[in-house]
């Protein structure tokens, strides 16, 4: 029996902002409160079932596990129960009256004033058992944690920014919930809108959930066989999307898919969904993957990392085994020889479904690339397994192609100038850049190609990716251009301009020595006077950006400045040098070129104090100052 009195807590002040939200502002979609504390209850007994079995005696007599609900018609009241995990006093705080406050705050962050986003969020941040406080003006939650013989507690809360928690009765394992509805929401105990919410949200709940009626009869309302275990021709496209809704808490479809149903040495099933749309938290490094394992239709785990590699983390999906052993953990996963050919074979799954995708539906690979692109790309990192289908699925902007449309480097070679050897490259904080750097000039002019390599990860995927269909990928910003046939005409001029302007590059060099490393003639510019290059070994200005913006060391590495002969301005400034080498003002000259190179690439400039008061000067000069 219970003597003590009850103990009042306050809920953390996250949750606070939280349930006044989720009163006072969430109206739409009330109905998805069932889903919330259905999967809750699904959760909790996958938790027992997973902490049973390797002690089965936990479970005593009562080994059926079943969610129950049951409304009270009389008193208003609907109660959902499970024989689940259940919890003791500290969890209870844990887990209700506190939420990890980084993935609370982010949520209310993201929230948009747009309802039904807001409460698709509210499943998304695992903040789902609040959304009971739409439909209730009290709740009283009464638990108990398997395989502990303390008391059971009982929490009580109206959501009003306090709750009370008290010893209880009750003998039975796991957590029943008793919704006090509001006046205005006593729908919820009609059988009809149960019926129907649950076959819409909980379908493919693993565990029966059984709804009891007044006279105690129970009907199954999930009766049917998980999805992924249903032959494939019995299941029509609508139902691998709600599937997919389902088990991804999205609203969208999803872009493609791949059901597998594998036989043979190894048996098992595999679901695997591209999704529509990335999740917030797609690039945090403790995001979580996609898949869930299953043995045997058992639940084992939530985004099983062993089964994708990291880059393919954005998949949703189910592998159902039928040889792994029900009792593995994670630790045995790493080491499991059947995961890792079921690994293999799924991400060679995954990959073909991609380029499928690409074939068939360009648009819609065009809108996966803009979602997962750039996680795909860090496929290139490390990993010679898979490079030749990578290198068939990566898509960059192109010089050829309006923004946000993009190009594979297939389409890039079979569109090749006749003559051109090499498939051209320019690394670029974003397209914009790229389209404005001098680099880019002759390109422009010869009308070639250059694929833009605007994101960060870019810098990494080109040191992997230096071949494709036996033709060399070159950084157009990099080392001695060299267009072949068809920079014959550049090839030449550069050779007479190299005797001409000797000596002036020589001394360039000597009194820009600190900053460079050579001068020498271009034959990559059209309109600019000399722009900065990279030798082939050394970092390139963007990775060098990169670098530094992540607060790492970056080697100091000495540029090479290339000038452009044919420009009114060398050749202006070499005739000044050869009528007086001694000329006091060409040091300046050449320090304001070197800057402006810099200027032009994007790249910042080390004195811009410096560099004004130069150039006013020669402002001044000119305008007869
Ligand atoms: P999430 O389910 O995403 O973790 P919720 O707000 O839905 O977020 O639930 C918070 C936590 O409360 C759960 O993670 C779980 O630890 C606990 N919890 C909720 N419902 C139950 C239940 N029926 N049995 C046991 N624990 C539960
Ligand atoms: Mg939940």
């Amino acid at each position: 029996m219970t003597t003590q009195t009850p103990q009042k807590m306050e809920f953390q002040a996250e949750v606070k902002q939280l349930l006044n939200l989720v009163i006072h502002s969430l109206y739409s979609h009330k109905e998805i409160f069932l889903r919330e504390l259905i999967s809750n209850a699904s959760d909790a007994i996958d938790k027992a079932r997973f902490e049973s079995l390797t002690r089965l005696e936990l479970l005593g007599d009562d080994a059926t596990f079943k969610i129950r609900v049951e409304a009270d018609k009389d008193k208003s009241i609907l109660r959902i129960s499970d024989n689940g995990i259940g919890m003791n006093r500290e969890e209870l705080v844990r887990n209700i009256g506190t939420i990890a406050s980084s993935g609370t705050k982010k949520f209310l962050e993201q929230l948009t004033g747009d309802q039904k986003k807001d409460m698709n969020l509210i499943g998304q941040f695992g903040v789902g058992f609040y959304a009971v406080f739409m439909v209730a003006d009290k709740v009283v939650l009464t638990t108990r944690r398997l395989g502990e013989s303390g008391s059971a507690v009982r929490w009580e809360s109206s959501g009003d920014g306090a709750y009370t928690m008290e010893d209880a009765d009750k003998s039975s394992r796991g957590t029943e919930l008793e919704i006090h509805l509001k006046e205005e929401d006593k729908e919820f105990l009609e059988d009809w809108t149960i019926r129907n919410i649950i076959r819409k949200y909980s379908e493919y709940i693993a565990y029966p959930i059984a709804l009891i009626d007044k006279d105690g009869k129970e009907e199954v309302l999930n009766a049917k066989p998980p999805l992924w275990r249903r032959s494939k021709s019995e299941i029509t496209a609508e139902q691998y999307h709600e599937f997919y809704k389902h088990i991804s808490h999205a609203e969208e479809n999803p872009l493609a898919w791949s059901h597998n149903q594998i036989e043979g040495a190894l048996e098992y099933t595999s679901l695997l969904y591209v999704p529509g749309k990335a999740p917030y938290d797609l690039y945090y490094p403790e995001r979580k993957h996609g898949l869930s394992l299953y043995v045997r239709r058992v639940f084992i785990m939530n985004d099983c990392k062993e089964l994708l590699p990291n880059y393919l983390r954005f998949m949703r999906g189910v592998v159902d085994s039928e040889d792994l052993p029900l009792n593995v953990s994670r630790e045995i996963l790493q080491k499991n020889a059947v995961i890792q050919k079921i690994s293999q074979a799924t991400t060679k799954k995954v990959l073909n479904l991609l380029e499928t995708l690409s074939k068939e539906d360009a648009e819609k690979y065009a809108s996966f690339w803009k979602e997962f692109g750039a996680v795909l790309k860090e496929g290139f990192h490390m990993n010679w397994e898979n490079l030749d289908e990578l290198k068939r699925l990566v898509r960059f902007e192109s010089s050829r192609m309006q923004a946000d449309k993009y190009r594979g480097l297939q389409d890039y070679v079979v569109d090749m100038k006749e003559g051109q050897k090499d498939i051209y490259y320019i690394t670029a904080e974003n397209r914009k850049a790229a389209e404005g750097s001098p680099h880019l000039e002759v390109f422009r002019k010869k009308d070639i190609e250059v694929l833009y390599f605007t994101d960060a990860i870019d810098e990494w995927v080109a040191q992997s990716l230096t071949e494709f269909d036996g033709k060399k990928l070159v950084n157009a910003a990099k080392g001695d251009l060299d267009l072949g046939d068809l920079s014959k005409e550049e090839k030449k001029q550069q050779k007479e301009a190299k005797g001409q302007y000797q000596k002036f590059m020589k001394d360039f060099e000597e009194k820009m020595s600190a900053t460079l490393k050579e001068v020498r003639v271009t034959t990559r510019l059209a309109e600019s006077p000399c722009c900065l290059v990279a030798d082939e070994g050394d970092l390139g200005a963007n990775l060098e950006r990169i670098l530094k913006m992540t607060n790492q060391k970056v080697p100091d590495s000495k540029r090479i400045l290339e000038i452009n002969p044919d420009h009114p301005i060398i050749q202006k400034l070499n005739g000044i040098f050869e009528a007086d080498s001694t000329n006091p003002k060409l040091a300046d000259w050449y320090g304001v070129l070197v800057d402006q190179a810099l200027l032009a690439e994007g790249s910042p400039i080390p004195e811009p104090a410096a560099y004004v008061s130069k150039v006013n000067k020669f402002l001044a000069e000119v305008l007869g100052g």
